[in-house]
């Protein structure tokens, strides 16, 4: 093995109920959200202040630190998510190892980071998962309260995507046997603040994204995951408009910025949702986005035709099972619109 793995159980109580998994099928990755807090303080903090939420695993530079028996369960996801349940057949809780990158103070990213991948290659191993279908963020859960685990990699320059692809290689050379695949494991590491001008690859098109999401179109090449003139002029626009220094460069401060705006501002949806109360028997336009909206939401209401009928609140209904804070009335009204929003940015 390439690493240790420190088995370190909490004591029974709130943060660990003792309650066994019965089939382990994904990975919920996290961060702390808490820069500086190690994998030890992390343990610490559970078995002493027992809150009502846990995680299995905290990995900082140091320790790969199980607190939790992995054929038990934690509690690191909410319940009343639907994503896990729609994706997975399950709560996260019920059949998904949690696992939290310590990050930031005196923690190395990298060294973190390669723990972090390696033990996720480690789980995909043992419980013989898929590494492109079964491991998930907890942001992709709960949009719309959580950011981890991209939060703590996007500081360091490490996109989803290339967390996802560091994990299947380090999968492949350690628990695979094969050897014929290339250095690095972590290629997402190597990335370093700031990106600029005539840097490329899955960073700098998550950047861009997030510039045309925060109001700073790229006309001429959208997101091309090149970092030429153009994006280059947009970071000194939106540098200038949020009064941090201009020089076209993304280094901390601007990533924070722009990470802080895009989360606050509704992505653009190809699903406007009208505002409103609509029920059985209305007819117009409105109608018809939610409709579309429902589709794309996979509670087909068959006729995209503008007539609120009884499909059309069957589907309704079905969407509003989903979630306990709604009632399953078959009414659209603000609540349902805001969980259908949440759930649109979540695809
Ligand atoms: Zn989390």
């Amino acid at each position: 093995m390439k690493y240790e793995i420190t088995r370190d159980y909490i004591s029974i109580g709130n943060s660990r109920s003792g309650q066994s998994i019965q089939n382990v099928q994904f990975i919920v990755s996290h961060d702390t959200g808490n820069p500086g807090s190690s994998a030890y303080g992390n343990r610490n903090y559970f078995e002493n202040t027992n809150p009502t939420a846990s995680a299995h695993t905290f990995i900082d530079d140091r320790y790969i630190l199980e607190i939790i028996p992995l054929d038990e369960k934690a509690w690191h996801v909410r319940y009343n998510v639907s994503t896990d349940n729609r994706r997975y057949g399950a709560n996260a809780n019920d059949a998904a190892i949690g696992v939290e990158l310590c990050y930031g103070g005196n923690i190395s990213f990298q060294e973190a980071y390669k723990r972090y991948v390696w033990y996720h290659a480690y789980l995909i191993d043992k419980f013989n998962l898929d590494p492109d279908e079964d491991i998930i963020g907890h942001s992709m859960l709960d949009p719309s309260r959580r950011t981890d685990p991209q939060n703590a990699m996007n500081r360091y320059g490490v996109s989803w995507n290339d967390f996802l692809n560091d994990v299947e290689q380090a999968y492949r050379k350690y628990f695979e046997g094969e050897e014929s695949l290339p250095e690095p494991v972590v290629g997402g590491a190597s990335v370093q603040l700031p990106i600029g001008k005539g840097d490329s690859g899955e960073f700098v098109r998550d950047i861009q994204k997030d510039l045309i999401q925060a109001g700073y179109s790229l006309p001429a090449y959208g997101a091309d995951s090149v970092f030429g003139s153009e994006t280059e002029r947009a970071v000194m626009r939106f540098q200038r408009d949020y009064n941090l220094a201009v020089d076209g460069l993304v280094g901390q401060q601007t990533l924070g910025k722009l990470k802080e705006v895009t989360s606050a501002s509704k992505p653009s949806t190809d699903f406007p949702l009208p505002g409103g109360i609509l029920q059985k028997g209305d007819e117009g336009p409105e109608v018809k986005q939610v409709q579309r909206a429902l589709k794309r939401l996979n509670f087909d209401p068959r006729y995209i035709d503008g007539i609120y009928g009884s499909l059309t609140e069957d589907a309704v209904a079905r969407f509003q099972s989903m979630f306990s804070a709604l009632d399953n009335d078959g009414i659209y009204g603000p609540n349902t619109r805001r969980f259908m929003e949440m759930e649109l940015e979540d695809m």
